[in-house]
């Protein structure tokens, strides 16, 4: 997902006020964090800055709850290797697309990746190419597929509140809704930036690189890139959610310029 561009906070903002939410911070975030073996366990709230909070009980054992499920159900990857380097490199650059990002199009964004079924040390390596390349497109998060790798890892640039690469993460709950404005580096067109209603809130189970179990149940800014990034690696682009107005308007600008539309039909609204 592409960086959005944020109200600056006014120099009489300053006492209180949170740099991401132009507001005063709130716990709106939380975590719990499993760690393999006798490690134990990390839990907290995090406003969108990063701002840490205690978890309340009841949340953490809910989350906790959430937590206990199978490890990761995907086939041993034997040719894992062959991704490091991706297969979109930084320098390859695409009309549709920002520099190193593959555009809507490419096959591997228009179907689901599979899962990973193994961490290992290549995951975390990984991880941190794809942090660099949605860094250096000016993104805030990054699905693999958009290097072209068809396996379920994304990235995000809310590192503060949680790990920022997350292996095999998926939407548990999704509840309310909200309206916000998304654009996506894998469509770098003019106007293509729109308006997608989404669940608010979202608890959403993945892995970090080094075999953590993370449960995040996530509001406002988080909420909204992990979704947009789990769609991604559901071979789902954010203008398929597009309804109405917002939906007719991208779409002729995206007819106009001779995307391949049959890879983006729009989706039922209702998830
Ligand atoms: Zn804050
Ligand atoms: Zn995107």
């Amino acid at each position: 997902m592409k960086k959005t561009t944020r109200r600056p906070a006014r120099a009489s903002d300053d006492a209180g006020r949170c740099p991401d939410r132009g507001k005063p911070c709130r716990p709106v975030n939380h975590v719990v964090v499993l760690v393999p073996g006798s490690l134990g366990e990390e839990a907290y709230s995090a406003c969108g800055c990063g701002k840490r909070y205690p978890l309340a009980d009841d949340v953490r054992r809910k989350l906790r709850k959430l937590a206990a499920c199978e490890a990761p159900d995907g086939a041993r990857l034997p040719e894992i290797d062959t991704y490091l380097g991706t297969r979109w490199p930084s320098e390859r650059k695409h009309q549709f697309a920002k520099p190193g990002i593959a555009p809507v199009g490419t096959p591997a964004l228009h179907v689901a990746t599979r899962p990973v079924g193994e961490l290992t040390v290549w995951a975390g390596r990984f991880g941190d190419q794809m942090l660099s390349a949605m860094r250096r497109a000016g993104g805030i998060g990054l699905a693999a597929n958009q290097l072209d790798v068809p396996l379920r890892i994304l990235v995000h640039g809310l590192a503060r509140v949680m790990s920022p690469v997350l292996v095999n993460a998926c939407v548990l709950e999704a509840r309310g809704s909200a309206e916000a404005r998304e654009s996506c580096l894998s469509l770098a067109l003019d106007g293509s930036a729109a308006l997608v209603t989404r669940p608010r809130r979202v608890v959403v189970r993945a892995w970090t690189p080094s075999g953590a179990l993370v449960v995040v149940s996530a509001d406002e800014y988080l909420a909204r890139v992990l979704q947009h990034e789990i769609d991604h690696l559901d071979g789902i682009e954010y203008v398929q959610r597009l309804v109405g107005g917002e939906q007719e308007r991208v779409y002729c600008l995206m007819r106009d310029h001779g995307l391949p539309l049959e890879q983006l039909p729009p989706l039922d609204p209702v998830r």
